[in-house]
């Protein structure tokens, strides 16, 4: 078994399965290896029946005191037991189970894990799972593994898979040496992948996902090592120089332009015009107006007789993209055309774009990562904008830097869809380029607050402008933090905003309930909802599991006003302007980190309406309102992620990974600073060769993937 092998070599996964894996970013053995726990479920300690509160995951060990009932509601059956112990007892609520009501004979007594719930005087353990009490015991100590999972697979065939895996492949060869591992303080792969898939306990489980961010931090910096080598002998092949037509833009701009705003343009044009090709971070905080200085680049390489492109990671903020930026065009009088280019534009859009582009008509190019498909040629490609989009897009610079010169592109592309909430596809390898390729210009904007120390670890060398200035006065949004009792306020809060015309979000962390943990999801939330409105409020949902095309429909109906209130994941965090909406609710905020929350926020108060953001706390525990309590107080992206940074800590694993936009399936820049710093101290203390010899053995070893340095 290699494990660079397909995952269709393994026992049981036929082509569907295969399928469905390759949905989730899952190709080879190893990528499955890699596919490590979204979430950990800890079975509760058991209680007594007195102790037990609403709304928690309750285990309590009862004796069932009477024959259980059964009836039918509506399509429903509905079961009902009651169990007891000295302090009180508690009911037992099954639906659709009947068949349970054969062994819930009097006088059972077994351990009960259920949500409790209460209703009127008494409480509920809803759907409860029974077990032994020895059984539990032994369950209780050890950590279940939770799946992302796409539609279609499950929990089970992805346990098993893995079983299978681990039980065949024997043990893991690390590429690092023994004596490396003890002298960094990490512990061994194989150790690291067998944990972090059937954890012990808690304890090991976190030093295993060091581990393996650790490696993943690693393989970045070496890839960026190798970019940056190389980027250093690609001469500036595209010299743009200042033009006049950048200046009418800015003339006919509503508003003037930032100090911060001016100098990440003067940077861009000393890269653009200087010896070495541009390759820039721009990090400016949601609503700094990013999109004005991305688009004087873009002019600035039309008025010189090329092409620029800007990448945006969704159809929906690329088609926003687009309307803005032919709208200031021809406000400004100029004749650069922009044309859009989408995966869901019909097959006669795209071909008459497509002709547009290789003529050379289009001076400026918007799209999403259509954009570096086959089929696009380029007259003249001069400059690659991505925006939000947070990794370096190496290999798509390189694919369109072969478009750009008529060369083969590069044999892989790194995006191959639209990136998804759970799993992003990531692509280390730097390709092996050839010096000879007129590299264009890389722009990439990012709002994720990375506090500089970060960056400067994260990116090396590469060159970053800091906007640090909003332009004008907003009004600043209004915060709030509650808990649960608050939520019936805030929905009719919510209501009395859309009667005033505007809209909201009501951010969940969850898709749909899984099976234990307690965090509220967008489709049981969003019914609940639909409960409470009626029909007084148009609903839409969205969320990472949908379709790209649904996505985009749901946003464009949201952005068109044919939505009141969108229930959604954090999808909605990427870049969407939507002025209109002025609330937004996020339910259980405890579970994100501050640096994400602050980007979810930064959905609303982009208008001139007051805007709200409401902050429920589940779990309502003074440590958490002493975290949350930071966005209150400030909106500065900046200063929110570096205090949470010191507040959380590292190691905080059960919360939700809140860098996960950064493209790292593993690793959070937040969460993992430690393995950041180290990695990042190791990584400099290898000699090329010896460098390249580890990213070697890397891909031989478990990618089957040869590449040459
Ligand atoms: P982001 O940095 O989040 O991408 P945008 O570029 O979308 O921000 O800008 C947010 C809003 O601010 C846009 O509506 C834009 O027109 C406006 N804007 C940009 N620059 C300025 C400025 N200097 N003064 C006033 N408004 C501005
Ligand atoms: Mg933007």
């Amino acid at each position: 078994m290699e494990l660079g092998d397909k995952i269709e070599s393994l026992k049981g996964i036929g082509d569907k399965t295969a399928a469905l894996y390759h949905r989730a970013g899952v190709f080879s053995l190893w990528e499955l290896l890699m596919y490590i726990p979204r979430d950990y479920m800890r079975y509760p300690e058991v209680k007594r029946a007195g102790e037990l509160r609403p709304g928690a995951l309750e285990a309590v060990c009862l004796t069932i005191s009477a024959e259980p009932t059964l009836y039918h509601a509506r399509s429903m059956a509905v079961l009902n037991a009651v169990g007891s112990d000295g302090t009180g007892s508690v009911r037992l609520t099954w639906f659709n189970m009947p068949y349970l009501k054969k062994n819930l004979r009097p006088g059972l007594k077994r351990v009960f894990l259920g949500k409790a719930a209460a209703r009127g005087e008494s409480l509920v353990l809803e759907h409860p799972k029974t077990f032994k009490e020895e059984e539990y015991e032994k369950l209780k100590g050890k950590p279940e593994s939770i799946y992302p999972l796409v539609k279609g697979l499950t929990q089970n065939s992805v346990r098993k898979a893995l079983n299978t895996i681990l039980k065949e492949v024997g043990e893991i060869e690390d590429y690092l040496e023994a004596d490396t591992l003890e002298r960094l303080g990490i512990m061994p792969l194989d150790r690291a992948i067998r944990t972090v898939h059937e954890p012990e306990n808690a304890g090991v489980l976190i030093a295993a996902k060091k581990r393996l961010a650790f490696d993943e931090f690693l393989r970045f910096m070496l890839s960026v090592r190798k970019l940056k080598e190389k980027n250093y002998s690609v001469k500036n092949g595209y010299k743009l120089m200042e033009c006049a037509e950048a200046g009418r833009l800015m003339d006919s701009l509503p508003f003037k332009l930032t100090g911060a705003q001016l100098k990440a343009y003067r940077d861009c044009l000393s890269d653009m015009e200087g010896e070495r090709a541009m390759m820039r971070l721009i990090q400016g905080d949601v609503g700094s107006g990013k999109t004005v200085v991305a688009l004087l680049c873009l002019i600035t390489a039309a008025a010189n007789g090329y092409q620029g492109a800007m990448m945006a990671p969704t159809e929906v903020l690329a088609s926003q993209h687009q309307q803005k930026i032919s709208k200031l065009l021809k406000g400004a009088g100029l004749k650069i055309r922009s044309v859009l280019l989408t995966g869901s534009m019909t097959e006669k859009e795209k071909r008459e774009a497509r002709e547009l582009i290789s003529s050379g008509e289009a001076g400026i190019v918007i799209g999403t990562h259509a954009l570096i498909q086959d089929k696009v040629e380029y007259k003249n490609l001069a400059l690659v904008v991505t925006d939000e989009q947070h990794r370096f897009g190496v290999n798509q610079r390189e694919s369109l830097a072969g478009k750009a010169s008529g060369a083969p592109s590069s044999s892989k592309a790194s995006v191959t869809g639209e990136p998804s909430e759970e799993v992003m596809s990531t692509n280390w390898e730097a390709g092996d380029g050839d010096e000879a390729l007129r590299l264009p210009h890389v722009l990439v904007m990012s709002a994720t607050p990375i506090p500089r120390t970060l960056a400067i670890i994260l990116y090396g060398d590469l060159d970053i402008t800091v906007m640090d200035e909003k332009p004008e006065e907003r009004q600043p949004i209004k915060n709030a933090l509650v808990d649960i009792r608050y939520r019936k306020k805030a929905y009719d809060f919510i209501r009395d905003q859309v009667k005033e015309g505007h809209q909201g979000y009501i951010i969940c962390p969850a898709i749909e309930a899984s099976e234990m943990i307690e965090m509220e999801n967008v489709l049981d939330y969003s019914e609940k909802l639909k409960g409470y409105y009626g029909d007084e409020i148009r609903l839409g949902i969205l969320h990472g599991k949908l379709k790209a095309e649904e996505k985009d429909r749901v946003m464009g109906e949201f952005a068109a006003g044919n939505i009141d209130v969108l229930v959604s994941t954090t999808v909605v965090e990427v870049g969407v302007d939507v002025p209109n909406a002025t609330v937004m609710l996020i339910e259980d905020a405890q579970r994100f980190g501050l640096a994400q929350l602050h980007q979810l926020r930064g959905r609303i108060g982009r208008g001139d309406a007051q805007s709200y953001c409401i902050f429920v706390n589940t779990q309502d525990s003074d440590k958490d309102n002493e975290r949350l309590r930071i966005l209150k107080e400030t909106n500065d992206g900046f200063k929110i992620a570096s205090e949470d940074l010191k507040l959380r800590g590292p190691g905080d694993m059960f919360g939700i990974r809140q860098s996960g936009e950064l493209g790292f399936k593993i690793a959070d820049i937040y969460n993992d600073a430690d393995m950041l710093e180290l990695a990042a101290g190791f990584a400099s203390s290898l000699k090329d060769s010896e460098a390249g010899r580890l990213s070697r053995e890397f891909n031989e070893k478990y990618t089957n993937e040869k590449v040459t340095l």
